[in-house]
């Protein structure tokens, strides 16, 4: 994301689009008098107390409080942040987000983290692609442990669940065409310098391979779990530019997928938890932390 968006901006952009569309789109509303009602998306009623002003551009609930324009309103269902919301408003009102100067630095660190979250995709799509097509025992040993744990194709997929096979350069291997690529492999977290000997080597190897993305949907670290007994039992990504270990629960974004009005979390201690749990149906609070689990909660 490049430089500040400039304050004329959003509120020309607020002026430009009309917040009841924003807001029709994702929730029921009915007209009454002046303004629009429904049932809120913020917590549970059966009859509605969320309105919609379109004089005021303002949306307010008088069951729970929640409140704000329409940067606001996609912040909190879309659980976006504020950036984000203002991307999304001018994707629909057709308009292009001028930036104010950033410096170079700035504009070097946004590249990087496209480059990674680029790099971060692809490698994915390579670990869901040795899950499925690689015709090789390593590989029937990887759906077979899937299949072990009572997990369908169809929620692997779900969860994008790949494999990493086992070998010391892969995934280097896969991105060889392109240049200086196991520097930035490295600075997004997927492989490691071995100093001594002045070489890199894939981070995660013989792995079920689940990819933690962030509320966008986008790919930014792994989770890697052993098939057998081996130790570490699970390995993440380190921190990097585009994964905040703090900042990231895995599942939330497929959780959110299948339930908007997310109320309740569950935080459960591994990958297969959630995906096994989202297969039974609770998808609406299963997650995991992507740091080790508190002790004390
Ligand atoms: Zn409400």
């Amino acid at each position: 994301m490049a430089g500040r968006i400039p304050q004329y901006f959003i509120d020309d952009l607020l002026a430009r689009i009309n917040i009841t569309d924003v807001v029709e789109s994702r929730v029921k509303l009915r007209r009454s008098g002046k303004n629009y009602s429904g049932l809120c998306p913020f917590h549970k009623e059966n009859s509605p107390s969320f309105t919609v002003s379109p004089d005021k551009q303002f949306y307010y609930c008088f069951g729970c409080g929640a409140g704000g324009n329409a940067i606001g309103f996609l912040m909190e269902y879309e659980r976006l942040a504020f950036p984000e919301a203002v991307e999304e408003l001018a994707r629909l009102a057709g308009v292009d987000i001028p930036r104010e100067e950033q410096s170079p630095q700035q504009a070097e660190r946004d590249h990087q983290v496209k480059q990674q979250i680029s790099l971060l995709d692809q490698a994915s799509q390579f670990y869901r692609q040795q899950l499925r097509n690689a015709n090789t025992n390593t590989k029937d040993k990887a759906v077979q442990y899937l299949q072990q744990r009572g997990l369908s194709g169809q929620i692997a997929s779900e969860f994008q669940i790949g494999y990493a096979p086992p070998g010391w350069d892969n995934l280097l291997q896969h991105f060889s065409s392109q240049k200086d690529v196991a520097n930035l492999l490295e600075k997004a977290g997927m492989v490691i310098h071995n100093e001594e000997k002045n070489r890199h080597y894939d981070r995660f190897r013989d792995r079920i391979m689940f990819p933690i993305r962030d509320m966008r949907g986008r790919v930014i670290a792994f989770g890697g779990r052993v098939l057998g007994d081996d130790k570490p039992k699970y390995l993440n990504s380190p921190e990097t530019d585009t994964f905040h270990k703090s900042r990231e629960l895995y599942g939330l974004y497929e959780a959110r997928q299948s339930n908007r009005e997310l109320n309740r979390l569950l935080i459960v201690e591994g990958y297969m938890d959630v995906v096994g749990l989202a297969q039974n149906g609770i998808t609406w609070l299963s997650l995991r932390s992507a740091q080790p689990p508190p002790s004390n909660t």
